[in-house]
């Protein structure tokens, strides 16, 4: 018997990594080989832009793809959501301060988190991937009480892969062959990129700690830049790359021996704040993340996730003094 259609919600659909994200999505490479039906929410304005999208995921005959909506309301889109990928976000203009940032985004994630919690499967999972993501998962979460808070993530899976693309060409081997990198934090300019776990073929390898401070976490973190100035537009085919693996890995688990970076609200682990939407390593079990527990921090580690993790209570606060509870 053919299985029901997955239900997947997409924000921001007709953006650039919406574009991106929409038809890997259609051809299986998030979920397998299941039906799914793909719901996408615009702005009304970008709604038309969205329709032209959907006439492409048609006119590419994704035998897997059962359908595809576009709705410019919360409420609509994500009906039956089992998956949601939260993409669309206000952007930083210039001038614009953090908490109008902040403010704007709760105006976006809050009525999103609302939205779920109320009409989305009970299986919901959520991935929110608009900037900044750690905070809008937070919010959105907020709003959803009746949610468990361990279904609203948010991605660091990008930074994570950016560490073993480096990791890997520093070595001279595919990615592959790599595992345990760990991304700690906020998704911003303090990420904590940690290669002291990394595996290559299953056996530890060190790396010169001078080459991890002086070259490898800067250029992780601030590789989108590099980017922006190499593209002339940001990443967006890579970032919807990561939220498939992100996703896949959620939903089919994570390799044996393995573990990922994945943002998910604290529940007091490594001294991150309960609460606090923080990237850790974690193994999908049966559907769900667990954070890896019991790693000991090196002292530099260990003050970079406590600045990160300082800038992550700055965000929360900002939000509460706009009256948002999270
Ligand atoms: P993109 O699709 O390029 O980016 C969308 C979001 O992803 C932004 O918050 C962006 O953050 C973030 N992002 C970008 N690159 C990365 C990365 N490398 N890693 C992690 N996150 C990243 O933006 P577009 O402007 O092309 O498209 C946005 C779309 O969202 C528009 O079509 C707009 O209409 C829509 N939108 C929809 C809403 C809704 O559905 N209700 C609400 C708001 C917007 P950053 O800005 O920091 O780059």
């Amino acid at each position: 018997m053919t299985p029901s259609p997955v239900n997947v919600t997409v924000t921001g659909a007709a953006g650039q990594i919406g574009y991106a994200l929409l038809f890997r999505i259609a051809s299986g490479a998030m979920l397998g080989d299941v039906p799914v039906r793909l719901r996408l929410l615009e702005v009304p304005q970008a709604v038309a832009a969205a329709e032209g999208t959907a006439m492409e995921l048609a006119d590419s005959a994704f035998p897997l793809l059962a359908g595809v909506d576009v709705f410019d309301t919360p409420d609509a889109a994500f009906a039956g959501a089992q998956v949601a990928l939260l993409v669309g976000a206000r952007p930083r203009t210039s001038g614009m301060e953090r908490a109008d940032l902040l403010a704007a985004n709760a105006g976006i994630f809050g009525p999103q988190g609302r939205a779920i919690g109320e009409h989305a499967a009970d299986d919901i999972r959520v991935l929110v991937v608009g900037n900044p993501a750690n905070t809008n998962a937070a919010i959105a979460a907020a709003h959803a009480p009746d949610v468990p808070r361990e279904r609203f993530t948010a991605m660091t899976r990008l930074d994570h892969n950016r560490a073993l693309a480096q990791l890997a060409a520093k070595l001279e081997v595919g990615t592959g062959r790599l595992a345990r990198m760990s991304i700690w934090g906020n998704h911003s300019s303090t990420q904590v990129p940690d290669p002291s776990r990394v595996l290559l073929d299953g056996e530890p390898v060190g790396f010169d700690p001078a080459w991890v401070s002086d070259h490898f976490v800067p250029t992780v973190a601030n590789r989108g830049a590099a980017i922006i100035q190499a593209r002339g537009a940001s990443s967006a085919a890579s970032a919807a790359s990561s939220a498939i693996d992100h996703v896949r890995d959620w939903v089919q688990g994570t390799r044996d021996g393995d573990w990922v970076s994945v943002a998910l609200p604290s529940a007091g682990q490594y001294g991150v704040p309960d609460g606090l939407v923080s990237s850790f390593p974690a193994v999908s079990v049966d559907g769900e993340w667990q954070v890896v527990e019991g790693l000991e921090l090196s002292d530099g580690v260990r003050r970079a996730l406590d600045a990160s993790v300082a800038e992550l209570t700055a965000e929360r606060d900002a939000v509460r003094a706009l009256g948002i509870s999270i």
